[in-house]
C-alpha cells in the first residue's frame, strides 16, 4: 500500500489486501499456533504464530504506514511494548523520563526494569535546562507521553530532538493522541508506542500494544525480542485492533468536538478549581498544541475543592462510568490517585488527589453535559 494516501485512507486499508483466495474484504482471524511446512524450513513465511502470524503482520504494517514509519511490531499490551523495548538496554544504561506519565509505566521502570539495572531520572520535559541537566554520557532513551497522562502537559517533540544528542533515542507514548492526531516520528522521535487497548482499539474490548518505527537495526533487535521474550497479541486481539483502527478518524473528530463542548462547560462551572485540556486558550501549551496536534482529543482532567469532592464527582455520574481506561467509544471516568495512578502515590510524580480524570466518548454531547452537570450538583 503507497503511503502517499492520506490517514483516512490508509486507517481503512496499509497492509490489507482483499484475501487472495477468497477474496474476503477484511483480513481472516489466522487462528493457528503453527504452520505447516514442505521441509524443514521450507515454508510460506510463517512458522509459528510467536514469531509471526498475517493478522499480526497486517496490524504491523498499519500501524507502521499510520505513524509514518517503516517498521511495526504488535504485543500483548502497552506495557508489553514498553517493556520489549526496555530490553534494547544494558545495565548500567540510563533513561530520562517525563515527571508526568501513566502509573503502570512508572510502576514498570522503578519497580522492574530497576532491578535489571538501568536507572531513570524523572525530569519536567517542558524545562530545557533541566533535561540538558539530566543527560548523562549513559544516557540512551528519553520516554515521554505527550499530552501526559493525567496532567495534561504537552511536550515538544521537535524541541527535544534538537536539544539531544542524535544517539540519545526518543521514545513517545502516543496513546492519549492517537496517530490521527499527532504523529511523532515526522516531528523527530525514534520510536511511538501505543496502548491499542485505547483510541486504537476504540471499542474497550481489547488490550494491546504497538511500536512503530523507522530505523532498521533497532526494528531488527526489537524483532529479535518479540518473538525471543514472546509478549506477542493472539491473532482475534489483532482482528479487533485492526477493525478499530478503520472508523479511528471519525471517531478521533467526535471525541474532540465533545471534550472541547466539555471542557468549555466545566470551566465555567463553580464546583471546578481547573480544567486541564489543551484545547483551551488558557491550557499552557495551547499554542504548541496547535501547533504540534491536528485535534485536542478526548481527554480532560479536572481540579475540584479537594480529594472528597473528586471521590464524590466520579460515583455520582451515570453515563461516565467509574472505571479505568481510555479512549473508547463509550465515556468513562476515573479517580488517578486511587486507580490508574496509585502505584506513584508516594513517588516524586504523585497525582493531586483532588483530581478527577474524563475519557469523553462519542454519545451526545448533551447527554454528556446534563450527566457531569447533575453530578456536579
Ligand atoms: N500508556 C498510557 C498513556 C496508558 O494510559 C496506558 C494504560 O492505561 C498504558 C500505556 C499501558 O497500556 P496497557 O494497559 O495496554 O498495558
Amino acid at each position: 500500500m503507497p503511503h502517499d494516501y492520506r490517514f483516512e485512507t490508509l486507517a481503512i486499508h496499509a497492509g490489507q489486501e482483499p484475501d487472495p483466495t477468497t477474496g474476503a474484504i477484511m483480513t481472516p482471524i489466522y487462528q493457528t499456533s503453527t504452520f505447516v511446512q514442505r521441509a524443514p524450513g521450507e515454508h510460506s513465511g510463517y512458522e509459528y504464530s510467536r514469531s509471526g502470524n498475517p493478522t499480526r503482520t497486517a496490524l504491523e504494517a498499519l500501524i507502521a504506514a499510520l505513524e509514518g514509519g517503516r517498521y511495526g511490531l504488535a504485543f500483548a499490551s502497552g506495557l508489553a511494548a514498553i517493556d520489549t523495548l526496555l530490553r534494547v538496554f544494558n545495565p548500567g544504561d540510563h533513561i530520562i523520563a517525563g515527571n508526568d506519565v501513566y502509573g503502570g509505566t512508572y510502576r514498570l521502570f522503578e519497580q522492574v526494569c530497576a532491578r535489571f539495572g538501568l536507572s531513570f531520572s524523572w525530569v519536567d520535559l517542558g524545562d530545557e535546562a533541566a533535561v540538558r541537566a539530566a543527560v548523562t554520557e549513559h544516557t540512551r532513551l528519553v520516554w515521554l507521553e505527550t499530552p501526559t497522562n493525567p496532567l495534561m502537559s504537552l511536550i515538544d517533540i521537535a524541541a527535544i530532538r534538537k536539544l539531544l544528542p542524535k544517539d540519545i533515542l526518543i521514545g513517545v507514548d502516543n496513546t492519549f493522541a492517537s496517530p490521527a492526531l499527532q504523529q511523532p516520528l515526522l516531528l523527530g522521535a525514534d520510536i511511538v508506542m501505543h496502548s491499542s487497548t485505547k483510541y486504537l482499539g476504540g471499542h474497550s474490548d481489547v488490550v494491546g500494544g504497538l511500536l512503530a518505527l523507522q530505523d532498521e537495526k533497532l526494528y531488527e533487535q526489537l524483532k529479535f525480542l518479540q518473538n525471543a521474550v514472546g509478549a506477542v497479541p493472539g491473532p482475534f486481539d489483532c482482528f479487533l485492533v485492526l477493525r478499530g483502527i478503520k472508523t479511528l478518524s471519525v471517531r478521533m473528530e467526535r471525541h474532540c468536538d465533545n471534550a472541547q463542548k466539555i471542557a468549555e462547560f466545566l470551566a465555567n462551572h463553580a464546583r471546578v478549581k481547573r480544567v486541564l485540556y489543551p484545547g483551551l486558550p488558557d491550557h499552557p501549551q495551547h499554542a504548541l498544541a496547535k501547533r504540534q496536534m491536528r485535534g485536542f482529543g478526548g481527554m480532560i482532567s479536572i481540579l475540584l475543592a479537594d480529594e472528597k469532592a473528586a471521590r464524590a464527582m466520579v460515583t455520582k455520574t451515570r453515563l461516565f462510568a467509574l472505571a479505568e481506561s481510555l479512549g473508547g467509544v463509550e465515556s468513562l471516568i476515573e479517580h488517578p490517585h486511587s486507580m490508574t495512578h496509585a502505584s506513584t502515590a508516594t513517588s516524586p510524580i504523585a497525582v493531586p488527589a483532588e483530581l478527577v480524570r474524563l475519557s469523553v466518548g462519542i454519545e451526545h454531547c448533551d447527554d454528556l453535559l446534563d450527566d457531569l452537570r447533575t453530578a456536579l450538583e
